[in-house]
């Protein structure tokens, strides 16, 4: 999006790229269909330790100018579930051919297979020292724009060289960390997920900083599906979650209802209306499924609002990195204009996209904010 929107402006700009290929993570986003944006896009749904640093970005490219780039250049967007944008031939090249045909048209070089050792600082510009086939090429820039991603999923070709070069010239990097990732349960617990595996529930889940409705999903392992990735994005090892497994509703005022008209149901029975059988079963172990529902005592109708509304859970852990959709953290946006996205320190050296402390919530919010910051930084080239 950078060189594009540099190449729109007469800007010449040469991408280097270390895959055979550009654009590997959009390729394979949104399950190989791209959730390229998200039309309800506001800086809220970005985590960073500045929260009003995306805004000046996000106000000089919006969503609507995400969505009319593409209808210019032939992708036609279909909104799937809570604002989530894709492309209505659900295919994730054909946004990476929006980019590389511009790129061509434009005249802007994308080298691949160029692995970028090093930028050192001289006394115009920068010297750029990359490796090509085993060959290293060294060539001079006035600007270097990093746009090198985050640390998920390194054999797509992740490298934590947009953070070691910004800590090389002395840029505080805030801590990173997996986003948008499973958690997992281990011990005694696990086997109670394990048997619930591929059971997907909508739920509320949240903690103490956020609060999420969307599906969770059981696995071997322990949760996963979109509300769990997204409060992956604010927990810390240690902490619990919470989970209500039927949100807006009451299932005391439920169940009272349906024991005056069927009194003889058994909790089971009833809770398999609402959940699978095998969710309803697993309960077994923390409630008295076996009893009619006449017979509930109103602890029992505590026990089960608590365990509905408030399911407590304590993860062990996440996935890691080869897992996760995002990197938390990165470069500190202290360290950045957040007009430009130049390093305050390095005058002509630029931070785009996920390599910068500004993380998105799942649902097209990171290419947002991937598209916002190579915009800004092309104007400011
Ligand atoms: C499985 C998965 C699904 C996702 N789905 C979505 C989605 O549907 N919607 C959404 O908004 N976000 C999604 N994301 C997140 C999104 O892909 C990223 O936030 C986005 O790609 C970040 O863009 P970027 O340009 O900053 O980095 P990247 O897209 O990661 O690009 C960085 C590039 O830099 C290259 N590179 C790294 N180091 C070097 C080096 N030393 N020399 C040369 N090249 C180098 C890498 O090879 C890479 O191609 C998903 C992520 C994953 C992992």
């Amino acid at each position: 999006m950078c060189a594009v929107q540099a190449g729109f402006l007469g800007k010449r700009t040469l991408i280097l790229e270390k895959n055979d290929k550009v654009g590997a993570k959009i390729l394979i986003s949104g399950g190989g269909r791209c959730n390229y944006t998200n039309l309800y896009s506001s800086p809220k749904q970005f985590i960073s330790q500045n929260e009003h640093f995306s805004k000046s970005a996000f106000a000089q490219w919006t969503v609507d100018d995400t969505v009319s780039f593409f209808e210019t250049y032939g992708i036609e967007g279909k909104e799937k579930t809570l604002g989530q944008l894709f492309p209505v031939s659900d295919k994730a090249k054909d946004i990476v051919k929006v980019f590389t045909d511009l790129c061509n048209d434009l005249g802007q070089e994308i080298r691949c297979d160029a692995d970028v050792k090093s930028i050192e600082q001289t006394t115009d510009g920068f010297e750029v020292i990359y490796e090509k086939h085993g060959r290293e090429i060294k060539l001079q820039t006035p600007k270097v724009v990093i746009a090198a991603g985050g640390l998920p999923i390194q054999k797509m070709g992740a490298t934590d060289f947009g953070l070691r070069t910004a800590r090389k010239f002395g840029l505080n990097i805030i801590d990173t960390a997996p986003a948008l990732v499973p958690l997992t349960i281990t011990g005694k617990d696990q086997q109670w997920y394990e048997q619930l595996s591929g059971n997907s529930i909508f739920c509320r889940v949240w903690n103490d900083r956020a609060s999420f409705e969307e599906n969770i999903l059981f696995t071997h392992w322990g949760l996963s599906g979109p509300a769990i990735l997204q409060i992956s994005s604010y927990w810390k090892a240690g902490e619990f979650i919470y989970i209500d497994v039927l949100p807006n509703e009451n299932i005391t005022e439920l169940i009272q209802e349906e024991r005056e008209m069927n009194g003889k149901k058994t909790l089971l029975n009833y809770l398999s209306t609402i959940y699978t059988r095998k969710f309803a079963e697993a309960l077994s172990g923390y409630l008295p499924i076996e009893k009619n529902l006449a017979t509930l005592s109103n602890v029992d109708l505590e026990n089960i609002d608590n365990l509905i509304h408030y399911f407590k859970v304590k993860p062990a852990g996440d996935k890691g990195y080869d897992k996760a959709e995002v990197m938390r953290g990165g470069v500190s946006t202290d360290e950045l204009s957040s007009k430009s996205l130049e390093a305050k320190k390095v005058p002509g050296l630029y931070f785009g996209g996920e390599c910068v402390d500004v993380t998105g919530w799942l649902g097209g919010y990171n290419f947002q904010w991937a598209w916002a910051s190579g915009f800004v930084i092309a104007q400011n080239l």
